[in-house]
C-alpha cells in the first residue's frame, strides 16, 4: 500500500492543547443533513475530529467514542473551516 493511502487511512494525531490555545465553540449538531467528510484525524484515538462540508458551508465535528458526543463548530466558508481543522491539529485550538 502507498505511504500516502496509509496515511490517508489514519489520518494524522491531534497535538495536545497548548497553554494559549483557541477555546472553540461546539455545537449539537442539528438533525438531517447531508455531509461530506473532507478529512479526519486517526481513528486510534477516542476523540476524533473531522473537516465536514455540507451546502457549500464547512465546519469541524468531533466525535468523543468515550462520551459518546457528536459537537460541531458553527457553519463558515470552508477557508475558515479549514483554518480551524488546522489549528486543532497543531493543539492551538479546541
Ligand atoms: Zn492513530
Amino acid at each position: 500500500m502507498p505511504a500516502g493511502e496509509l496515511a490517508e487511512f489514519h489520518g494524522p494525531h491531534v497535538a495536545p492543547p497548548t497553554p494559549e490555545h483557541v477555546k472553540l465553540t461546539w455545537h449539537q449538531p442539528p438533525r438531517a443533513s447531508r455531509i461530506r467528510v473532507i478529512f479526519h484525524t486517526c481513528e486510534c484515538r477516542e476523540t476524533t475530529y473531522e473537516l465536514c462540508a455540507t451546502a457549500g458551508q464547512s465546519f469541524v465535528r468531533r466525535t468523543d467514542r468515550t462520551e459518546q458526543t457528536v459537537r460541531e463548530t458553527p457553519w463558515t466558508l470552508t477557508a475558515i473551516a479549514r483554518h480551524v481543522f488546522e489549528q486543532i491539529l497543531r493543539g492551538k485550538a479546541r
